[in-house]
C-alpha cells in the first residue's frame, strides 16, 4: 500500500481535475508476488497481484476511490450499490470517508461474514433483498433515475477508470505488460479495467505490448462461456455468483481480440487452487480469486500457454473475508487436556 492516493500517483491517466476533491484510503500499490511452486507445477512464470491487500481488502477499492471522488465532486448526497459484497464493503468504507450516506443492497444469504461485517462497521444501511444479484442490480439502477444518488457499481464510469491503473502497476514493477494476466471474471468490469488499463499504457508509450487475457467463471455461474444468461447461478466462489454480466458483451470482445478466451473453473478446482496458495505459497485469497490460478493449472496443462511465459493471476480479494470457508476447509482444531504430555503426543507422535 501506498500513502500517496492512487488517483495522484495515475492522475495524467484519470478523468480529475484540480477541482475533484481526493477521496482516498491509500488503495493501490499491492504487492505483485511470485508464485514459485504453483511456476514450477505449472511450467509457466506465475506472479500474484495480491489485490487483498487494499485498505478494504479487495481490487474494489481502485474503482471506489474514483467513483467516491466523482461523486463528491458531483454533489451526489448518498451513494448506493448492488453487491456480492466487496463492493459494498468498499463503498461504505469510502462514503464513510466522505462523509456521505450510503446504502448497499445485497442477494439474501450468501454473503461472506467478513464483507457484510465492513459493511455495517462503516454504517452503511444493508438492504438483504429476498432475490440474487442480478435482481438487487435490477432495483438499484431505477433507484438512482429519480434520487441524487450515485450508483458505484461497476456499471459507474469512474470505477471501471480507477481499476485500470492495476494494469498500470503491473507494467510498472515488470518493466513491461507480461505475457498473460488470468482474472476471475463476475460482472466483468475489471477484466475490462485491466483491458483498457493495458493499451492506454502501451499507447502512452509507458509499455510495448498488451497481454492476452484469460477470464474465468466459476463452472454454476458462467454465462459467457455459455452465451446465455444463467437465471440461479451457483458456486462456493460468491464474488463471482453472477448470472448476467453487466459488462459481458464487451469484455468478451476484449479477451477475444487479445488473443484469449474465457472458461469455466468447477468450484473443485477452485478450491483447491484456493487451498495450493494458502498451504504452499503462504497467499491467502478468497474462493473467487482462486478461480485465476485454478484456470492457468489448466491451461498450462492444455498447452493454452507458451512454457516459461510470465503469467499474473489477479488475488481479487483477501481470503479474511470469507473466514467461514477457511476454517471448515481446513483439518479441525485439535482440542486437548492443558498438559505437557499431551501436547507433545499431538505434536511428534
Ligand atoms: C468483484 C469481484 C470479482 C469480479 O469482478 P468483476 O469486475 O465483477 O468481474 C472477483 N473477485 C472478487 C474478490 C471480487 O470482489
Amino acid at each position: 500500500m501506498s500513502t500517496t492516493p492512487l488517483i495522484e500517483r495515475y492522475r495524467e491517466f484519470l478523468p480529475v481535475s484540480d477541482s475533484t476533491p481526493i477521496v482516498s484510503l491509500g488503495e493501490g500499490g499491492t504487492p505483485l508476488v511470485e508464485l514459485p511452486r504453483l511456476s514450477d507445477r505449472a511450467g509457466v512464470r506465475m506472479l500474484a497481484k495480491v489485490e487483498g491487500a487494499n485498505p478494504t481488502g479487495s481490487f474494489k477499492d481502485r474503482g471506489m476511490t474514483m467513483a467516491v471522488s466523482k461523486a463528491v465532486e458531483e454533489g451526489a448526497e448518498a451513494v448506493i450499490c448492488a453487491s456480492t459484497g466487496n463492493t459494498s464493503a468498499s463503498a461504505a468504507a469510502y462514503a464513510a470517508r466522505a462523509g456521505l450516506k450510503v446504502a448497499v443492497v445485497i442477494p439474501e444469504g450468501r454473503i461472506a461474514a467478513g464483507k457484510l461485517a465492513q459493511a455495517m462497521v462503516h454504517g452503511a444501511k444493508v438492504l438483504a433483498l429476498d432475490g440474487g444479484f442480478d435482481a438487487a442490480l435490477d432495483i438499484v439502477r431505477e433507484v438512482v433515475e429519480s434520487h441524487n444518488v450515485a450508483l458505484v457499481n461497476s456499471l459507474n464510469e469512474y470505477r471501471i477508470d480507477g481499476q485500470r491503473t492495476g494494469a498500470y502497476e503491473i507494467c510498472d514493477v515488470l518493466g513491461d505488460a507480461p505475457d498473460v494476466l488470468a482474472i476471475p471474471v463476475g460482472n466483468a468490469g475489471n477484466v475490462s479495467s485491466y483491458s483498457l488499463g493495458f493499451a492506454g499504457y502501451r499507447d502512452a508509450g509507458r509499455s510495448t505490448r498488451v497481454p492476452v487475457l484469460f477470464g474465468f467463471q466459476a463452472e454454476g455461474a458462467a454465462p459467457l462461456v455459455l452465451g446465455r444468461p444463467v437465471n440461479d447461478p451457483e458456486t462456493v466462489a460468491t464474488a463471482i455468483r453472477i448470472g448476467r454480466p453487466a459488462r459481458g458483451e464487451q469484455a468478451l470482445g476484449a479477451m477475444v481480440d487479445s488473443g484469449g478466451a474465457v472458461a469455466a473453473i468447477s468450484d473443485r478446482d477452485i478450491l483447491e487452487a484456493y487451498r495450493l496458495l494458502a498451504t504452499q505459497e503462504g497467499v491467502f485469497c478468497e474462493p473467487a480469486s482462486a478461480a485465476s490460478v485454478a484456470g492457468v493449472l489448466r491451461r498450462a496443462a492444455d498447452g493454452d500457454i507458451a512454457p516459461g511465459s510470465t503469467v499474473v493471476c489477479v488475488l481479487t480479494g483477501h481470503g479474511l473475508k470469507d473466514p467461514d470457508m477457511a476454517i471448515n476447509r481446513s483439518p479441525a482444531v485439535q482440542q486437548l487436556p492443558a498438559e505437557l504430555r499431551a501436547v507433545e503426543e499431538a505434536l511428534f507422535g
